[in-house]
């Protein structure tokens, strides 16, 4: 007998944004210049203070395992900062430490939701999300968005997906991949509809120090009175402070549901590396002048990205509030012609774009929404400028 995959398994994407930057690290590996606007996450070394600390954390002996939810001063730095940064209360005991905020994802879904539950996931969304609900047993309820409305889950789109199944509603603000995040009074109008019908949110933060213009930025639990307890809030260090590799993020939490997070994760991997939470530690508790270092030279290409992509005919962007992403409308181009191939779709036009000008990207369709694109402006100034001059070239190109 075949020896098949699980069910489960095989419904999986796997995930778009690793699948395209292996293929631009392959083509690299092999001597072709590629220009890599596919993988989100920053360029920067992670800030030396905190490599120390891991090296010190070596030394110490910090080699072994440790609480399978996390070491008890990482968990308390994790509080103090939403306290400091948000008001909110949360005792260490609510905090999980995970293997990356992927991971600490896949601990709330499978902690939270049981199979025909249903998750509203706004589109476009980022490419885990629908895959780690599926993985559960539970059915992501994709609920398209409007560009016009920068891509922004309205309340009436909210209502109308809502069904006796509906056990939650994962957001993401500032949106991976669209850029854009929701105002405080837009993310209110969704805590009021989360209230009436006794919903249970998962809230994707991660990207919560990475806001520009200096927007206001809400933590979505500091909406309304009683949204602590409707909640589970996502965040970690790898794009605040440049840690993608080192693997930490975690959940705040009500405590029963910490719990069996924690014992989810004693199961499954058990701690995160122990290493990793020293650094993490002294990421959140030394000192912070790197944050808004990277933030400014992030910002810095944000403008400069604009300003080269609104010169473009025929192709639109919602406005980029937060994180490094730009997701392109080039609807307009599709169904034409490049050279000799005739591209119809978003995949395909990533894949030629890769193929005839060496730039990698993601195509809109891996994160629900045809007809886009997604840069990410995680890399440096020069790469930047030589990759928007080759799209330039591919979309002037198109017949
Ligand atoms: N959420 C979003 C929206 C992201 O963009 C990412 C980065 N891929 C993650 C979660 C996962 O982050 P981590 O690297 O900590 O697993
Ligand atoms: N957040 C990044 C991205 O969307 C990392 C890749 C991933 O984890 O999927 O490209």
């Amino acid at each position: 007998m075949a020896m098949n995959v699980s069910r489960l398994v095989q419904a999986l994407e796997p995930s778009a944004t690793l699948a395209m930057s292996a293929k631009a690290k392959q083509l690299k590996a092999a001597g072709k210049k590629i220009l890599d606007l596919s993988v989100g996450e920053p360029d920067f070394p992670t800030p030396w203070h905190i490599c120390e600390a891991a090296i010190a954390a070596m030394k110490a002996g910090h080699t072994h395992y440790t609480i399978a939810s996390g070491i008890p001063e990482l968990k308390k730095a994790v509080a103090d900062q939403y306290r400091s940064r948000y008001g909110l209360e949360y005792a260490p005991s609510q905090v999980v430490i995970a293997n990356g905020a992927k991971h600490a994802l896949h601990n709330a879904c499978t902690s939270l939701l049981n199979p025909e539950d249903e998750v509203i996931i706004p589109a476009p969304y980022w490419v885990s999300y629908s895959e780690l609900v599926k993985l559960t047993g539970a059915r992501p309820v994709i609920v398209p968005t409007e560009e016009a409305h920068g891509f922004k889950l309205t309340p009436e789109q909210f209502c109308r997906a809502i069904t006796p199944r509906t056990r939650a509603l994962l957001l993401c603000s500032p949106s991976n991949p669209t850029g854009t995040m929701y105002s405080p009074e837009e993310l209110g109008q969704l805590a009021d509809i989360v209230l009436e019908h006794n919903l249970f949110v998962i809230s994707d933060e991660i990207y919560d120090q990475l806001v520009y213009d200096g927007l206001p930025f809400a933590s979505f639990p500091t909406l309304r009175s009683g949204l602590q307890e409707r909640t589970i809030v996502v965040n970690g260090v790898s794009k605040t402070y440049a840690m993608t590799g080192w693997r930490i993020g975690w959940t705040l939490s009500p405590e029963n549901l910490a719990t069996a997070m924690g014992d989810l994760q004693s199961q499954e991997t058990s701690n995160p590396c122990s290493i990793s939470q020293y650094a993490a530690l002294t990421a959140i508790t030394g000192p912070q002048e790197c944050v808004a270092e990277m933030r400014e030279q992030f910002a810095r290409r944000r403008k400069f990205v604009r300003e080269r992509l609104s010169k473009i005919p025929q192709i639109s962007f919602p406005e980029m509030q937060g994180a490094f992403y730009a997701f392109v409308n080039i609807s307009q181009y599709l169904g034409r012609n490049y050279g000799q191939v005739l591209i119809k779709d978003s995949a395909q036009w990533c894949l030629e774009l890769l193929a005839q000008e060496g730039v990698a990207t993601v195509m809109g369709s891996a994160f629900g929404a045809e007809g886009y694109v997604r840069l990410s402006f995680a890399t440096d100034l020069a790469t930047l400028e030589e990759a928007l001059d080759r799209i330039e070239r591919f979309l002037g190109s198109a017949a």
